[in-house]
């Protein structure tokens, strides 16, 4: 079988044509410049084989044009025809509380994603705008949408209740949702996996550490999502490359009273130029802090030491909300390949029985146990891989 994954943004469109059942890829890419002038990078058998080349692309619409095109080509496509493509799976950000789960795109699940715009402002209209192009371009084939959100709903009250008056919950559906639901779904898969528990998951309790560009931690218990980092939006939490992450909405005020900034320039400062960036003055990526910290930089080692500490705090937050915790997950690019950064974090931790083994640490980027033989909490290095997710979920109730 063959599922086209869609993650589709305002200006960009990546994407992987994948087997569900074994999780091979035989194409993917990505659109860029969508609106703009365009432009178009197709990777096949590990090759790249277009890169960032000038393809007209107004709309989404052409992007998928272009992407099927190269699929299809006699040359270097890897499908004779676009019937080899059985249904296409889209990422979506935010489900609101209307998806507790993936669903098959019609009419209803369109409107009910259109609705979610003012939750998702940025990302669900370029969602959307992927599923219309695909419904023009492949009229008849099953679509899936996927939901970042989905995987959270399962948290109970007083972990998605915000202490601000109830109407707002109420009228509006002010509640913390949380986001990389799908990754943070795979690795609880894959944790329990690990564990021996996936036919068995209840009673287990999982920390997962999704430590990229953005990060959000999530706590897992039975197999079910119970609490998350990220809030009504994915700007809360520990603070990460750009974001700020938890701060006191005082800040709002005496910021814009003090600089005369609107709403629009405030939420600029603490979504583009906060987080690592902010603190450090230097990058947003942890690899530049790490150098820079390296050469005596305070700044990058103030970032970097207030990342630690703020990602370690919610491990130890979360193992008290579940009563204690058996395994903790590092994934991500900074969770996958931070070796450094990863012993950092578990630095103190070892009171809840967390003990990272330096020699089984020092891997980057594939499954691990990087726990010692005597510590009674597993701690595992596990890639993240949404796109299977996608794929599983879009096999699955395509063929429903
Ligand atoms: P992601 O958003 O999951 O793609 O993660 C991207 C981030 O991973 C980058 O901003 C880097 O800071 C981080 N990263 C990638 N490779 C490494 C590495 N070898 N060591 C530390 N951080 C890394």
């Amino acid at each position: 079988m063959n599922v086209l994954v869609i993650n589709a943004g305002s200006s960009s469109l990546k994407y992987q044509l994948m087997d569900p059942d074994t999780g091979a890829v035989s194409a993917k890419g990505l659109c860029e410049r969508i609106g703009l002038d365009g432009k178009f990078t197709y990777k096949a058998g590990g090759k790249t084989v277009i890169d960032a080349q000038d393809v007209a692309m107004p709309t989404h619409r052409e992007a998928i044009e272009a992407v099927l095109a190269a699929l299809v080509n006699p040359e270097y496509g890897v499908i004779k025809s676009m019937d080899e493509i059985d249904a296409v799976g889209h990422r979506v950000l935010h489900g609101g509380m209307a998806f507790t789960e993936s669903c098959l795109v019609d009419e209803a699940c369109k409107e009910a994603i259109r609705k979610c715009i003012p939750l998702g402002p940025l990302h669900n209209p370029a969602n959307l705008m992927g599923i219309e192009a695909c419904e023009k371009v492949m009229p008849n084939k099953p679509q899936v949408a996927v939901f970042d959100t989905a995987f959270h709903m399962t948290m109970p009250a007083q972990a998605y209740t915000y202490a601000i008056p109830y109407e707002y919950y109420e009228k509006d559906e002010v509640r913390r949702y949380g986001f990389h639901g799908t990754s943070h779904r795979y690795i609880a898969g894959r944790a329990l996996a690990l564990l021996g528990r996936e036919n068995n998951p209840e009673g287990t309790r999982i920390i997962n550490c999704h430590l990229g560009n953005g990060s959000s931690l999530c706590a897992i218990k039975d197999g079910k999502c119970v609490d998350t980092t990220m809030g009504l939006g994915p700007l809360a939490g520990v603070p990460m490359g750009t974001r700020c992450g938890d701060i006191d909405a005082t800040i709002l005020e005496y910021l814009m009273g003090r600089y005369g900034y609107d709403i629009k320039e405030m939420l600029t400062i603490l979504n583009k130029k906060s987080g690592v960036l902010g603190i450090s003055g230097v990058s947003s990526d942890f690899r530049d802090l790490e150098a820079a910290a390296g050469e005596g930089n305070a700044r990058a080692q103030l970032a970097l030491d207030k990342f630690f500490y703020e990602v370690r705090k919610s491990i130890g937050a979360y193992a008290a909300a579940m009563g204690g915790v058996d395994a903790i997950v590092f994934t991500a690019g900074v969770g996958e390949n931070g070796i450094g950064n990863r012993a950092k974090i578990m630095e103190g931790l070892e009171f809840l029985g967390a003990k990272i083994d330096p020699e089984k640490n020092n891997t980057r980027g594939v499954e691990a146990e990087i726990s010692t033989d005597d510590s009674t909490v597993k701690i595992f290095v596990i890639p993240t891989n949404e796109e299977l997710m996608i794929a599983k979920d879009t096999a699955a109730l395509a063929t429903k």
